[in-house]
């Protein structure tokens, strides 16, 4: 197997004049440590809002065409290192190589959006009679904070840079310190592609220290956050000090809703990708299967042939399919949502509950899970399948909707006429119909309830980081 030590570019990590020691990087799957990365405190932060509000000067006054170029060149290196880069991706997250390799190809699709949607920006004018007009126009917003989660910490640290710096903003990131390597790789594109210092500054250390230095300065103009709902709603309060902007890409519970007249062989064909992608570590992991009574049974048969086919190991191994867990507490986590099920009739079909000396985790199924469960109200973030199951249209949409989150559902049937009727009752952000892959760059990503507020990717994604400005124009 293919060894790594990865070194660190200082450059590409701001540290500044405020070294604070470093963090071991772990691999999930051996415990190596495989890098040490540079962190930084209060002073390294204020440090980076400097940079990046000085580089906000030179860099919102270039012009579209070129930020756009620039974008594409890091479109063009970025898909020419990805498999360096999904290595490195790997080694610190755990994911097997091919997805690892299919995030580093997403993120660089993120560049190669925006620097198409950089050339869109454009403003409206309306003629409002006696010679009079009114207009509105767009501006960067400004310094932007983004920090990003573990899970994929490099598409989604990609589609916040991508947006932030095509609006004309310079950005200070935060990348989760279980997987900070993904970040400084990107850093390092991004120099390789000749954007200005100062417009990306990578910022590692603790995210609390880090995140107060931002939310008090009021030069930091936006802060684009994906990560659980728990932090979301902390960032909520703490922007209130100096009324940020915000983007807030949060947890979600997403349902899989199963109708009798389904092409049963392919929706269970669609599901397992949608499920075991990642470990299930996937905001937009089906978390509860919602199935309809009639065909349950073939259902977690045919779930079951499928499950049994996995292979759980090292993301580096070409024969993994399901990778580690990211950490001994998401371990537990999945550990404790099992046991409670079961504790509460519901019936373990498949697997065994987790060996909690081990990252690895081995595919499990559930039957007669209830809503009241906790694995029903909370996000797994592992490679279990819930099954429940409903009788008619109105208690699937019910069972659907009877969460905090509206992040991602996914409906299959082969009626449209069906799905059309179902599709107003679902209380989500986005709705797979006969479909398992949400993750497109033209689509706006995104949550309604505790899932959040905002969008990213589409043509939406660059408003997040724009500044509206109306002028009324009069007629002397
Ligand atoms: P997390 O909230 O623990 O951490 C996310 C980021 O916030 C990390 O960089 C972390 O260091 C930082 N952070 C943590 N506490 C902070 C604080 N007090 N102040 C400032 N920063 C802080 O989430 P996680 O465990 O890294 O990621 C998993 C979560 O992310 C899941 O809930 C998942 O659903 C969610 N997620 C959502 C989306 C989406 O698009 N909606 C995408 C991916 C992941």
């Amino acid at each position: 197997m293919k060894q790594i030590t990865i070194p660190i570019l200082l450059e590409d990590v701001a540290i500044y004049n405020d070294p604070q020691g470093t963090v071991d990087v772990t691999n999930p799957a051996t415990q190596e440590i495989i890098a040490k990365v540079p962190v930084v405190g209060e002073e390294g932060s204020k440090e980076a809002i400097e940079a990046a509000d000085k580089s906000f000067k030179e860099w919102s006054k270039t012009s579209s065409d070129e930020r756009s170029s620039r974008l594409r060149k890091v479109f063009e290196i970025l898909s020419e290192r990805s498999d360096d880069i999904a290595f490195i991706l790997t080694s610190e997250q755990g994911k097997p190589l091919r997805e690892a390799k299919a995030e580093i190809e997403y993120a660089a699709q993120y560049f190669l959006w925006f620097s198409e949607e950089a050339k869109r920006i454009f403003g409206k004018v309306r003629d409002i009679g006696s010679g009079k007009e009114m207009a509105v126009r767009r501006y960067p917003i400004g310094v932007c904070g983004l920090i990003t989660p573990w899970n994929f910490p490099i598409a989604m640290l990609a589609r916040k840079v991508a947006a932030a710096l095509a609006a004309g903003c310079t950005v200070l990131a935060k990348p989760s310190m279980e997987t900070p390597l993904s970040a400084i790789a990107l850093a390092h594109v991004l120099r390789e592609a000749e954007i200005p210092q100062g417009v990306c500054n990578i910022l590692c250390g603790d995210g609390a220290t880090i995140v107060s230095v931002w939310m008090d300065d009021e030069r930091v103009r936006k802060i684009s956050f994906t990560g659980s709902t728990e932090t979301g709603k902390l960032l909520i309060g703490q922007s209130a000090k100096t009324v940020k902007k915000l983007t807030l890409e949060l947890g979600g519970n997403a349902p899989c809703i199963v109708f009798s007249d389904c092409d049963l062989e392919k929706t269970l064909d669609a599901v397992i990708h949608a499920k075991f992608r990642n470990a299930g570590q996937t905001c937009i992991s089906i978390n509860r299967f919602i199935v309809q009574e009639s065909i349950q049974e073939r259902f977690v048969q045919g779930l079951i042939e499928r499950v049994s086919r996995l292979t759980v190991g090292d993301g580096r191994d070409s024969k993994t399919d399901i990778g580690p867990l990211i950490n001994k507490k998401a371990v537990e986590k999945v550990a404790r949502l099992v046991s409670d099920a079961c504790a509460n009739k519901a019936k373990l079909a498949y697997g065994q509950s987790p060996n909690l000396q081990s990252l690895f985790v081995s595919p499990i199924v559930l039957t007669d899970v209830s809503q009241d469960m906790q694995i029903s109200c909370e996000e797994v973030f592992g490679p279990v399948c819930a099954v429940q199951t409903f009788r008619n249209d109105d208690e699937a949409a019910e069972i659907a909707n009877r969460s905090i989150h509206g992040l991602a559902s996914y409906v299959f049937t082969k009626s449209y006429d069906r799905f059309r009727k179902f599709l107003p009752l679902l209380e989500y952000g986005m709705v797979g119909f006969n479909e398992n892959n949400l993750s497109l760059v033209s689509a706006p990503f995104g949550g309604i309830k505790q899932s959040g507020f905002g969008r990213e990717g589409g043509t939406e994604g660059i408003e997040e980081y724009q500044r509206v400005q109306y002028l009324a124009v009069g007629n002397f």
